[in-house]
């Protein structure tokens, strides 16, 4: 018999204890470790936090699932892995702390939110808001009615979304929000009271962390850039990229620039998406030493089987993690997030005052779902006595970022950006890194009904309902 932990039932720890327990018989124990009773569908958080969706509808309760499934559910913070003596630590809501023995381990612990490496960023702490989970998102919901409030009282506002650290990632997301909120306030007869900005980190405008992608189409070949500035003059939305947001005080932003340059932005309502760390989770070996920096990079996210610390210019597709195994304990696993890349790739930047301006790589939910996937299966190989068999780099992944632009079914639209691979691998596409064949770029209604479908299509398939295998990561 095995025992397998997981911690965390986001995208990748709900998909690994699903294959766990289609594949493995009742005499293996598979257990969930969380803090939280529901499941979340965070991509739909960004209708929450417009008030276009009621918060419980991306949402569902994990423990009548783990009743069907035949998954132990322990809802408490992992604090403390010993992979020496293999258990983990965990704190429930009370205090109460338990050891939970393993045998196999996988961390699907998402990012930590780093709100406090911007000064004055945040709802909890700070003045701007996030979409990044649910409490959050129904607090920036509160925070835009409020100024939607305002417009309708014919006060303008200045709205201002996007990056909130010169490393952020996720700019996908709050593109999604920016445009959303574009369109609501259309329907609202209100968009000529708001003056809507998209600040980043960004290189280039349309780079998406992911380097900018190109497609062709009719035999030309169409950049993200071109897509992302159509789009944002279309809209009215005016933009400032490679810009690390330094301070956020009440009612402006202070940037600094790839030239140095410092200045302000004003602002009635901002969401910034933070920097994405690695979970404040500690390592420690069985004298009690604290060996986290030997586990995880310096942004605490877990070492697996990639090839870390080459330059960005020097990275092949074979240095990215493949099996998503440590390389110091074989039993322990890392999938979404909650693994180390072994670099950016979008071109990284330092200005000249030393400030770091490079959009980090996103790990998609799709990327999510597949190396959850893929750990599961190479834990189930050692069990069965075998080497880990399953590989899938992120430059052998798809990757998709479908914008809702308006998430109506009948008028609705989304900006639909897909491509292949996710990293680039310039050793299979000399080119451009990626299969222009494959790479789509488009506005339109089917792009809002795919998103639709997706949320009940992923719904459906974390819940383990009849055919869920079916359904793609
Ligand atoms: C607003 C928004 C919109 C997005 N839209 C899209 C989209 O349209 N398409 C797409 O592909 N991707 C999208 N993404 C990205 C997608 O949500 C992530 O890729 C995905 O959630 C990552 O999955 P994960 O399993 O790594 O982490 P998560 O889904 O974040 O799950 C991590 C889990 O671990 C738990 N956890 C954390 N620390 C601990 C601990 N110490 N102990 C126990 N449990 C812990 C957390 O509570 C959580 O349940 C979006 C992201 C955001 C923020």
């Amino acid at each position: 018999m095995a025992r397998i932990v997981i911690i965390g039932a986001g995208f990748s720890g709900q998909t690994a204890a699903l294959y766990l327990r289609k594949k493995l018989g009742d005499e293996h124990q598979v257990t969930m470790i969380n803090p939280w009773p529901r499941f979340t569908y965070i991509p739909s958080l960004v209708w929450v936090g417009i008030g276009r969706m009621e918060p419980d509808k991306p949402m569902f309760e994990l423990e009548p699932v783990y009743d069907k499934m035949g998954i132990e559910f322990k809802m408490a913070w992992a604090r403390e892995i010993h992979p020496d003596e293999q258990y983990v630590l965990t704190e429930d809501k009370h205090g109460k702390q338990e050891k939970v023995d393993y045998d196999y381990l996988i961390n699907a612990t998402g990012p930590h939110l780093n709100f406090e490496g911007t000064p004055g960023l945040g709802p909890d702490h700070g003045t701007s808001q996030s979409i990044c989970n649910i409490h959050h998102a129904k607090m920036a919901r509160d925070a835009y009615l409020e100024s939607v409030k305002r417009m309708e009282k014919g006060e303008k506002q200045k709205i201002l979304v996007g990056t909130g650290h010169g490393t952020a990632t996720c700019q996908g997301a709050a593109l999604e929000y920016i445009t959303n909120i574009h369109n609501d306030l259309v329907k609202r007869g209100l968009r000529n009271k708001a003056q809507i900005m998209w600040l980043s980190n960004e290189p280039k405008l349309g780079d998406l962390g992911v380097g900018g992608v190109s497609a062709k189409k009719h035999g030309y070949i169409m950049q993200s850039e071109s897509f992302m500035k159509s789009l944002f003059a279309e809209q009215e939305i005016y933009y400032q990229i490679q810009s690390s947001v330094q301070k956020v005080e009440k009612d402006k932003v202070h940037w600094e620039n790839l030239q140095g340059e410092q200045g302000e932005i004003e602002y009635d309502f901002a969401m910034l998406i933070p920097q994405f760390q690695g979970a404040r989770l500690k390592y420690v070996d069985r004298d009690g030493n604290d060996i986290t920096a030997k586990l995880t990079n310096p942004g605490g996210f877990m070492l697996v089987d990639g090839i870390y610390e080459k330059k960005w210019e020097d990275l092949k597709s074979s240095d990215w993690p493949a099996t998503y195994q440590s390389p110091l304990y074989k039993n322990m696993f890392a999938a979404g997030i909650a693994f180390a890349p072994p670099g950016p790739i979008s071109q990284p930047f330092v200005n000249k005052n030393g400030v770091q301006i490079t959009a980090t790589p996103p790990r998609t939910g799709m990327a999510a779902g597949i190396t959850g996937r893929v750990v599961a299966e190479n834990i189930i190989d050692m069990i069965n006595g075998k080497e880990p068999s399953h590989h899938e780099r992120m430059t052998e992944m798809p990757g998709a970022c479908i914008a809702s632009i308006n998430k109506s079914v009948w008028n609705g639209s989304a900006a639909s950006i897909l491509m292949y691979p996710v990293a680039k691998d310039y050793e299979r596409y000399p080119d451009y890194g990626r299969d222009l064949s494959t790479n789509h770029m488009e506005i339109g209604l089917a792009g809002a009904w795919v998103k639709r479908i997706l949320h009940t299509m992923f719904i459906y398939k974390m819940k383990g309902n009849p055919g869920w295998s079916l359904i793609p990561e």
